[in-house]
């Protein structure tokens, strides 16, 4: 629940004639495109004139999302992106902390002198926004603009498509209820959502079984050739290079979830996913119980995220960056293992 007087300014803002644009983070997921798209409906249905920039490509398994007509990638159309932000009288940042987040689109967002509302998930947002609606317990920002939404008072504007955006941030940030949704509200809200009429099963389908041949190929080569588990420290690691992705066909997304899997071995409770990139290893890490791979990660990949899923990015080859995270672990043997 939003105070009063927070409402009453935002609806000012989003009233004030000028168009809104919701900004993302970079690499984005389904909560940081689900729940744009459906402040971005919603706003539409208000009359407001309204646009999301994404910093860089969307995984094709997100593009079929309602209002994804509103999204335009800044690093495909630099100058379009960067007209709709001068002429934006308010920018919402949508599922990210600090400004570093959006990449090369960190520039444009801090020069601009719109007015600037962030609604996020993550530990300690940095001081960028006019107004800060944060709240760590959530498992998605979907639930966050679900709630924004109803307090503005527009849930009678509400219907099948920006429920359907919300369902898609809600499934994919908690990994359909597994992870991150503790709070018993979540299920509240995907029961308002469920009155919508939204297509629970296709939207699954849409989301989770539309990958290709060749990406089933390359999890099941990670699985066997690529897993590294050391028991020793609860832990189980996978890489993968360059010519690997090349060889398999690799497009964006096709790596999603890859991380995960470990954790269905008995006794796992720390899962890296090393991918070589041009010039940099970008990382996911996941825990489960206690062990914070935020801090982890920001202490050490330059990175950061939520206590169990966390990412970072490292400059040192694939090789170096691995030895490195194996010799960081003796350190965290404590930690991992009790
Ligand atoms: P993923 O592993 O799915 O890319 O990201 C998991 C979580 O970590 C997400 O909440 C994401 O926002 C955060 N994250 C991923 N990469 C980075 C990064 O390079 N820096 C920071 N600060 N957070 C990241
Ligand atoms: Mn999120």
């Amino acid at each position: 629940m939003i105070d009063n007087n927070t409402v009453e300014r935002i609806n000012e803002k989003f009233e004030q004639g000028k168009p809104v644009v919701i900004i993302t983070h970079k690499n984005p997921d389904g909560d940081a495109i689900g729940s744009s798209t459906a402040l971005a409906l919603f706003l539409k249905k208000r009359n407001i004139r309204v646009n999301v920039i994404i910093p860089n490509d969307v995984p094709a398994f997100l593009q079929w999302l309602p209002g994804y007509d509103l999204v335009s990638i800044f690093k495909n159309e630099r100058t379009k992106c960067s007209e709709m932000i001068k002429e934006a009288g308010t920018l919402v940042f949508l599922d990210f902390n600090e400004p570093e987040r959006v990449g090369e689109l960190k520039k444009e967002i801090v020069s601009s002198d719109a007015y600037k509302i962030l609604i996020d998930h993550h530990q300690d947002p940095s001081d960028f926004a006019d107004i800060v609606i944060s709240d760590t317990g959530r498992g998605s920002v979907g639930e966050m603009v679900y709630e924004l939404i109803v307090d503005l008072g527009g849930k009678d504007l509400l219907d099948d498509e920006i429920a359907t955006s919300l369902y898609v941030a809600i499934i994919t940030d908690t990994g359909n209820f597994r992870y991150s949704s503790s709070y018993p509200g979540i299920f509240h809200i995907v029961g308002e959502l469920m009155n919508f009429g939204i297509d629970k099963d296709t939207i699954f389908t849409k989301v989770y079984d539309s990958y290709s041949e060749s990406r089933m190929k390359l999890m099941g080569y990670c699985m066997a050739e690529k897993l590294v588990v050391l028991e020793k420290y609860k832990t189980a690691y996978i890489s993968i290079n360059q010519e690997e992705l090349k060889k398999f066909n690799h497009q964006i997304g096709d790596t999603e979830g890859f991380v995960n899997i470990p954790f269905s071995i008995s006794g796992i409770r720390f899962t890296a996913l090393f991918i070589e990139k041009s010039g940099l290893v970008k990382i996911s890490f996941r825990s489960k119980g206690a062990f914070p791979v935020n801090s982890f990660s920001e202490k050490h990949f330059n990175g950061g995220g939520h206590r169990n899923a966390a990412g970072g990015e490292e400059k040192l080859s694939l090789a170096d960056t691995l030895s490195k995270f194996e010799s960081l672990l003796s350190d965290y043997e404590n930690e991992l293992c009790n």
